[in-house]
């Protein structure tokens, strides 16, 4: 037994964890860089409008190309900018990208396409996050309500009554809101009315139970809920004709998911959008 506590306890200083240490510093140190060197990339999801089957606007997702590694997915690397800070830089780097895009929609002649960008609490907690956020929009001459900030659900409840107050702030300066993957994250229902939000969107997790017969009550609930606070509902992770005709059946607003596009570069999204392309009836 004291062989294997003994073990146990010489786990701080084993070859493995000393590897996960350094492997987490070098990708800090290059993460850092990528910021610096702009080599990440937003791709853009088209939101679809369930009534009209138009593209009323694209939610920016970021990814890092790598140089040796490729592509890399948000969650590997979303995490650690978190927990480092780094999450500030980049969160503004992603802003001005999707200011630009916005511009030249705008120039496209779509003057109402609305972008939404995901935000970190951290980015929120920032002192002078509201003041740059307005500072930035004046310079590319951005009309405040084209765009639109994405905020976990489980984010807003870690330090709900400061999120009410910096939501309305960013209310003031004319931006959208929304709640992303609502339902994960155990709201209660007296904050959820005091969030100034115009969406929330339902987690795809509940999309899932909506192919399955006589099922969908989750989905159905949060579109009844969003309604009745006078918020609009975005399903996200629709895959399927099932889950569209079940979310035209219950009213949900908009809809985002691979059925109709998966995440594509700034000038496919342009495309997409000056071509009319449309959801099938
Ligand atoms: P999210 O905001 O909930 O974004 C939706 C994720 O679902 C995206 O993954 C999207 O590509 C994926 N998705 C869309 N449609 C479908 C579908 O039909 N089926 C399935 N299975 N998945 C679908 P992605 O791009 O890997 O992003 C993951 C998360 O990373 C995002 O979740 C968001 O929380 C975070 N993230 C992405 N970009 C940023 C950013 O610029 N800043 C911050 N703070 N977080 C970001
Ligand atoms: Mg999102
Ligand atoms: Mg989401
Ligand atoms: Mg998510």
């Amino acid at each position: 037994h004291a062989k294997t506590m003994g073990k146990n306890n010489c786990q701080f200083y084993s070859p493995e964890l000393n590897q996960a240490v350094h492997d987490q510093l070098l990708l800090e140190a290059s993460l850092s860089r990528a910021i610096r060197d702009d080599d990440m990339v937003v791709g853009y999801q088209p939101k679809v409008d369930l009534r009209s089957g138009k593209i009323v606007g694209a939610e920016a997702l970021v990814r890092w190309r790598h140089p040796d590694k490729g592509i890399i997915p948000p969650d590997r690397f979303i995490p650690v900018a978190e927990a480092t800070g780094l999450i500030v830089p980049l969160g503004e780097l992603v802003l001005s990208k999707v200011c630009a895009t916005l511009k030249e929609m705008r120039s496209d002649g779509a003057p109402d396409f609305v972008i939404s960008v995901n935000l970190s609490a951290r980015q929120l907690r920032q002192r002078q996050f509201v003041t740059r956020l307005g500072q930035m929009l004046a310079q590319h001459q951005v009309e405040p309500g084209s765009l639109e900030l994405e905020v976990t659900e489980s984010q807003l409840m870690d330090q709900p009554e400061e999120a009410v107050d910096v939501l309305e702030q960013l209310k003031g300066l004319g931006v959208r809101l929304s709640i992303d993957d609502f339902g994960t994250g155990y709201s209660s229902l007296s904050y959820l009315r005091k969030f100034p939000v115009d969406f929330i969107k339902i987690d795809r997790s509940f999309l899932s139970d909506v192919s399955i017969e006589g099922n969908g009550v989750i989905t159905r609930a949060i579109i009844g809920l969003g309604h009745s606070l006078r918020m609009k509902v975005v399903a996200e992770g629709v895959e399927t004709r099932e889950q569209i005709a079940f979310l035209r059946d219950y009213d949900c607003d908009q809809m985002q998911g691979y059925y109709f596009s998966p995440p594509v570069p700034r000038d496919s999204l342009r495309q997409m959008v000056s071509k009319d392309t449309r959801l099938p009836d």
